[in-house]
Parts: structure tokens; sequence; C-alpha cells
């Protein structure tokens, strides 16, 4: 699993070509293995989560971004749904508000991001600022291209004020946003997440593409990595995803904190 996740990864600078990265699971794993691993997983970071709170010290923010149907509602569902809700929030960020727009790309998000000993989890973030709005050619080039630099640095400084940021691209193809597409249009239950708007941005797939691929090239840090998930093997995407984010808390070296008594001194009369 380990050596599946490594290259998962983008590193720092590194040019990705998305039509050379497979968008379904190629490993020798079964499903049945790695939904038990998930399971595992899951309780693990229960455990995780609760040391991040008592901890309280720093914060965990985990970003998705995906083309429409990609998945990011349920991966989010399967993975932190099982949570503590009193320390996990999750944020979808929908196209700005005039009271959004009429500040910094920045500010809705500052607004939105965890405090010390939480987890929070993006549904959009300020890549749309760089993906949508640069596709929608909505602001000029020269500003986009001063905006990854402004993300790198608005992320450092998280990073370096205590919270530990992950971004997950879950990658689709253009064929299997299709079949999702249909699916939703057939099923009663499912035809409210079906927005006709979404057509036009397919229409536009293959610029998002190379917009995705200069947000990898440019945003992929050491201290924010970006990781590429093929995400139409749906157990793999929500079980790497869970990987990632459980062995990133570890690394974090949490602690419970110290009671500032002498426990065994105590009496409950
Ligand atoms: P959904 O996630 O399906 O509810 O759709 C949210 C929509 O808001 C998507 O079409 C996004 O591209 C759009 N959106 C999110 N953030 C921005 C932004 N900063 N500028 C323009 N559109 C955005
Ligand atoms: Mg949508």
């Amino acid at each position: 699993m380990n050596n599946d996740i490594n290259t998962l990864c983008v590193k720092p600078d590194e040019k990705v070509d998305l039509n050379k990265r497979t968008t379904v699971y190629k490993g020798v794993m079964e499903k049945e293995e790695g939904k038990r691993k998930l399971k595992k997983l899951i309780r693990q970071l229960q455990d995780m989560q609760e040391l991040l709170y008592a901890d309280s010290g720093r914060s965990l923010l985990v970003v998705f971004q995906a083309m429409d149907a990609g998945g990011k509602d349920s991966t989010i569902r399967h993975v932190f749904g099982p949570l503590n809700p009193q320390g996990c929030r999750a944020v979808s960020f929908k196209a700005p508000t005039s009271s959004e727009l009429a500040h910094d790309f920045l500010w809705r998000i500052h607004g939105n991001l965890p405090p010390r000993g939480y987890i929070g989890v993006f549904n959009r973030s300020h890549y749309e600022d760089v993906l949508v709005v640069k596709v929608k050619k909505l602001v000029p080039d020269t500003l986009i291209e001063k905006r990854y630099g402004h993300i790198n640095n608005f992320e450092r400084l998280l990073h370096d004020e205590g919270t530990r940021i992950l971004k997950f691209y879950l990658h689709i193809s253009k064929r299997y946003q299709k079949k999702r597409f249909v699916r939703r249009l057939e099923k009663t239950e499912k035809q409210w997440k079906f927005n006709p708007g979404d057509l036009a941005e397919r229409k536009r797939w293959d610029d998002y593409m190379k917009a995705f691929e200069q947000v990898f090239r440019r945003c992929s840090t050491k201290y924010a990595p970006w990781y590429i998930i093929p995400a139409e093997t749906r157990w793999f995407r929500d079980l790497a995803v869970a990987t990632i984010v459980e062995s990133t808390l570890q690394d974090m070296e949490l602690r419970f904190p110290k009671p500032s008594f002498d426990p065994s001194s105590i009496v409950i009369p």
C-alpha cells in the first residue's frame, strides 16, 4: 500500500501529464481486502482525531478538488463521516457571493480554516480561483500567474503556524464523468445532483486538465503536497485518502497533555 501511495504524491516542481495518470487502481489488492483495511483505518482515524483534539496545538486541513461527479462528496462522507462531528468540519465553496467577491480570493478561505485541535475538510477551495476562474477567464492571466505564488505563501504561513495541509485531486476520465451523469439522470433520487450548467464545464474538459496540471506543477510543495487519486476505483479512492490522512496525523507527533495535577493524589469523595 505504501508503495502505491508514494506514487500518488506530486513532487515539488514535477510536471504532471494527466493523460498519463491512471484514473483506475491497477495494483494487486482485492476490493474485499481494501474494504477491510479501510474499516481498520477509520478506527485509527477516530483515535487520532481525539488525540489531535486533546493535543490542541495543531490542526489539519484536507482539500478536495475534482471535476463534477468526481466523487468529492462521497469520499468526504466515507472517510470523514465516521469522525466526531465536534472536531471535524466540512465546508463546500460555491461560486463566490457578492460580498466574497468584494474581497481578495483568500478572504473566505481564511475565515473557514480549522482551529487548533480540529480537522477541516474543503469541498472545493481557493484552487477554484486558479481553475474555473482561469478556464473561464474571469480575471486576467497575469493575475492567475501571481495567484500560484500567493497560494504557496498562504499555505506556507498556515503550515508554519501549525496547520498541516493535504490536497487531493480525484482523477476521473471524461468517459467516466458521462457514465456518472447518465446515472444521475436515470435515478430519481440523484437527479437533484445534476446541474445542466455542468455540461458547459464538461465542454472545457481539456482546458480544465491543463489548469489542473499547472496547479500541480506550481502548487505541490513539501509542506502542502498534492495527491492525484485514481478515483474511478471507489474503494481504492477512499482507502488511499484515509491512509494518507492517517499517516499524516501519525507524523504530527501529537501528545495527550500532561495533567497539571497528580492523578494518584486525587480522592473522589
Ligand atoms: P457544486 O460543488 O457542484 O455545488 O458547484 C459549485 C460551483 O461553484 C462549481 O461550478 C464551482 O466551479 C463554482 N465555484 C466555486 N468556487 C468558485 C470561484 N472561486 N469562482 C467561480 N466559481 C466557483
Ligand atoms: Mg456540481
